[in-house]
């Protein structure tokens, strides 16, 4: 079996070496832009380049180094029935289920006024925090999605889901389909977007779904940045119907240092960092994957192209 490794990555030892440990069997080869063509059965990529697919025909299957695949699927000459296989968690769900806590204990229990005060030498304790007053609403129900929404049930705070088809989730009120959008919004304070970029998920987080949420809001995006209508979530806080926004995914990134975003209190920006891909728990779970599907198994985690998820 061959395997081909697709990531730009300037240091490919970092990811061959251990695909070689746990594929003792496979010739492992690394993509050369330049090189011949490998007659490769399996490709592990990142953002590949589209000559991939025009020179490598015998590919059985490819492996996406990430759980969101709308890169992968927007190059172009990728072959309508190659499998694609996305990460499924592989160490990500935790992660992120943290970074979306630390985000709304910031706002629920006022940690920067408690910074303020300490910066001006000020002992003073404010009332605390009523969980009822922070309804949290989890945008996606997938791996991310309810791992986060679990976290914060447990933690008894009140947590909506909503995603496209039903789900049953102990302690979280789910919601299923666009038509229960509205209903979703109104009922949340904090927005947290876990999505998939889709055609149908792009700009979701719009000034009409923004303005529908409780006043005071909070809104956490850890799904992509083209999820996100820049100049409404602006507009939403000047408005005060927005009081804070944790942005972690952004339309560009790096995020150009003349970008408005910047200036404003408001908003906290991190580069792209709620959920690192652990390179162990990656290889493990793509090369599991590879094995047991070049010995015929069924694998989970292949794309459906046609809803872009
Ligand atoms: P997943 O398991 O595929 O889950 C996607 C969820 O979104 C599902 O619950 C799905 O609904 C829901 N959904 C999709 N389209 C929808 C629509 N039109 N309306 C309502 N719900 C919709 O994906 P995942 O592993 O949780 O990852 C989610 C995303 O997180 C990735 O695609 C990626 O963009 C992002 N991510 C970001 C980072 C980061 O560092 N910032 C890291 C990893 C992942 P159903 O359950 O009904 O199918």
């Amino acid at each position: 079996m061959k395997v081909l490794f697709v990531a730009g990555d300037p240091k490919p030892e970092r990811w061959t070496v251990p695909i070689k440990e746990l594929l003792p069997e496979a010739e492992i080869h690394v993509w050369d832009a330049n090189g011949p063509t490998v007659d490769a059965d399996y490709a592990i990529v990142w953002q590949p380049p589209a000559e991939l697919f025009e020179r490598e025909k015998k590919l059985k299957a490819v492996f996406n180094l990430g759980a969101g695949i709308d890169g992968l699927l927007a190059v172009p000459n990728l072959p309508p029935h190659l499998p694609v296989v996305r990460l499924e968690d592989a160490g990500m769900s935790v992660q992120m289920a943290e970074y979306v806590l630390h985000q709304l204990l910031e706002a629920s229990r006022g940690m920067e006024t408690y910074r303020e005060q300490q910066r001006e030498g000020i002992w003073k304790i404010h009332r605390p925090i009523k969980r009822s007053e922070w309804p949290v609403g989890v945008m996606g129900l997938g791996h991310i999605g309810k791992r986060v929404a679990r976290t914060l049930s447990d933690l008894d705070y009140r947590v909506n889901g909503w995603a496209r088809s039903e789900h049953d989730l102990e302690g979280v009120t789910t919601f299923a389909g666009a038509d229960s959008l509205p209903h979703f919004l109104q009922s949340t304070r904090v927005l947290v977007n876990t999505l998939p970029l889709t055609e149908e998920t792009r700009d979701i987080l719009n000034y009409t779904h923004l303005s529908q949420l409780m006043p005071g809001a909070v809104v956490i995006n850890v799904g992509r940045g083209e999820h996100l209508v820049e100049d409404d979530l602006l507009r939403a806080i000047d408005d005060s119907h927005v009081a804070r926004a944790s942005l972690d995914v952004f339309r560009q990134e790096p995020l150009p240092s003349d970008h408005p975003f910047w200036q404003r209190p408001e908003i906290t920006i991190t580069p792209h960092i709620s959920a690192r891909t652990l390179r162990d728990a990656t290889l493990e779970q793509i090369t599991g994957k590879i094995r047991a599907h070049h010995s015929g198994q069924s694998i989970t985690g292949i794309v459906d192209t046609s809803r872009g998820y």
